[in-house]
This record gives C-alpha cells, structure tokens and sequence, in this order.
C-alpha cells in the first residue's frame, strides 16, 4: 500500500516534520488501510501541509481548525478513518478551544500535533509551548508567560488516549500512531518535532537529553488516571509513549442518538440526476 504522493515537501532539510510525514505514512499502511480510507486534515503552519503530503483524502484547513473539519468528516463518512494534524500554535493557542471540546467529545479522530515550540511558518515567534525566558522576536525580553502543559489539559479534559513521541523515535512513533488509530475514540499524539532553522533552544540533542522514555518504569499502567497525571507532572511533561489508554468510553458517533450509522456522504440522494445537474450548476 502505498500512501507516498508526488508532491516534494518544502519544509526545511533537518526539519522534523519528515519524521512525522514518515510515520503516519508508514502506520496507515501497518493497519491495512487503502488511501481511499484514509482522510489527513490540518490546520495551518508549516506543520499544516502535511495533508498534501500524503497519498489519502487531504484537506488543508484553516488556522487552528483542523479539529472541526476533522469531526465533519468523520461525522459524514464514518468508514473513513481520520487523522488530523498541526502545531502547537495551531493546536494549543488559536485551537485550543475545538481541541479541548474535540478531546471531551470523543470522536475517532487520531490527532498529531507536531510541537516545535515556536511559530516556524511565520519567522520565529513565541508559541503556548514556548519555556519561560525563551527569547525570540515577539519576546526579545524572554517570555514572561507559563508554557501551556497540553498532556495535562487533554488528561484534565477526559481524553481517552493520550500519548507523546519524538520525531527522531520513528519506531515508537509509528507504533503509536498505529494504536492511536485502532482506539476507539479520540486519541491525542503530541510529537516534540524541532524547528531547526528557528528554535535554537529545543533541539534534537535537546529533547534527546531530557526526553523520559516511560518503557523505563515497566510497572507503569497506561489505564491508570491517577498514575498517568502524576508521571506527566513527575517529569515535567516531557515523557514519551503511551501515556493514558482508556478503552472502556465509547465514541461519540456511537453514542449520539439518530446518528446515520451509515454517514451523511453514504445517504441515497432523493432526487433525479437531472435535479441534481440544476442543483449543482451553479457551483461549476
Ligand atoms: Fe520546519 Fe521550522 Fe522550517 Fe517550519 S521553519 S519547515 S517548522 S524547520
């Protein structure tokens, strides 16, 4: 199965967004799906053109909305499987309201969010993600505001699957994304993904100093609330793997009363093909 397109990706060599572009890639076809199963929605940010990156349904939404789009799609075509993505600007400054919504919702939706920890597409500007003192132009004086922890906000929110990985880790980001996209539910992947060209301070070797694997404490239990909170805080959010995995909530499209089992996109159309050619014609 092949999910590579014939579109060259402008990110910036060394960025690592490649790794991310790989890894969903390489999950999809690890779960045997086709293209034609698959839809890749994203926000806006460097981050965002992954949707044209990758052999599936793409749609290149706007800022900070992958997440609706994403639920629409998901709500109109159920048999689809579904994987958002962005950055952490998109995702946990302008978006973190649908994100938070999208986590309590429950929708099977897998969202990856690829965390630099800067704005990368605008030139280098301090994100929610951002450290305290971190300096960049839009903080010349260092930030003065609290970075934003958004394992603890989806934990707090009543995500049912929340993980972390690490753009250089590909084994383990794929594996995650991979059972990410078997629960069922939503599931939230944040990915430390450095910006070379613009973040000088959180670098490959950076995370590789101060990521903590959480396969270093084998009693860990990912189906523990408690436990999962405790360990995100222990570290200073900056653990990695599956974190918190709660199978027993069902997704919202099951849930909802007089949902379409079968989706909008599937429903019979009522009218006659020349109806349908004089509904249409002015969209031509
Ligand atoms: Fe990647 Fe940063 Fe370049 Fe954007 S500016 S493509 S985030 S390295």
């Amino acid at each position: 199965k092949e999910f590579r397109n014939n579109v060259k990706p402008n990110w910036c060599p060394g960025c690592g967004d490649f790794s991310i572009q790989a890894a969903i890639q390489r999950a999809a076809a690890n779960v045997g799906l086709e293209p034609e199963n698959l839809a890749v929605v994203s926000g806006i940010g460097c981050s965002g053109r992954i949707s044209g990156y990758i052999h599936a349904y793409g749609l290149h939404g706007i800022h900070g909305r992958a997440l609706p789009i994403a639920q629409g799609v998901k709500l109109a075509n159920r048999e689809l499987t579904v994987v958002a993505s962005g950055g952490d600007g998109d995702g946990f400054a302008i978006g973190m309201g649908h994100t938070v919504h999208a986590i309590r919702r429950n929708m099977d939706i897998t969202y990856i969010v690829m965390d630099n920890q800067i704005y990368g597409l605008t030139k280098g500007q301090t994100s929610p993600r951002s450290a305290e003192g971190f300096k960049t132009k839009s903080t010349p004086e260092g930030s003065i505001e609290s970075v934003l922890s958004p394992l603890e906000i989806a934990m707090s929110a009543g995500a049912t699957f929340v993980a972390q990985s690490f753009s250089s880790d590909l084994k383990q980001l794929t594996a995650l994304i991979e059972a990410g996209i078997n629960h069922k539910g939503f599931s939230l992947i944040n990915v430390f993904s450095p910006c070379v060209t613009f973040n000088k301070v959180n670098t490959y070797d950076w995370f590789k100093e101060n990521i903590v694997k959480l396969e270093e404490f084998p009693d860990y239990d990912p189906t523990n609330r408690i436990a999962a909170m405790t360990k995100i805080m222990e570290t200073g959010g900056l653990l990695t793997g599956l974190i918190y995995h709660n199978q027993t909530r069902k997704p919202y499209e099951e849930l909802v009363s007089g949902f379409r089992p079968e989706g909008l996109a599937k429903q019979e159309l009522q009218l006659s093909r020349d109806e349908f050619e004089q509904l249409t014609a002015e969209f031509k």
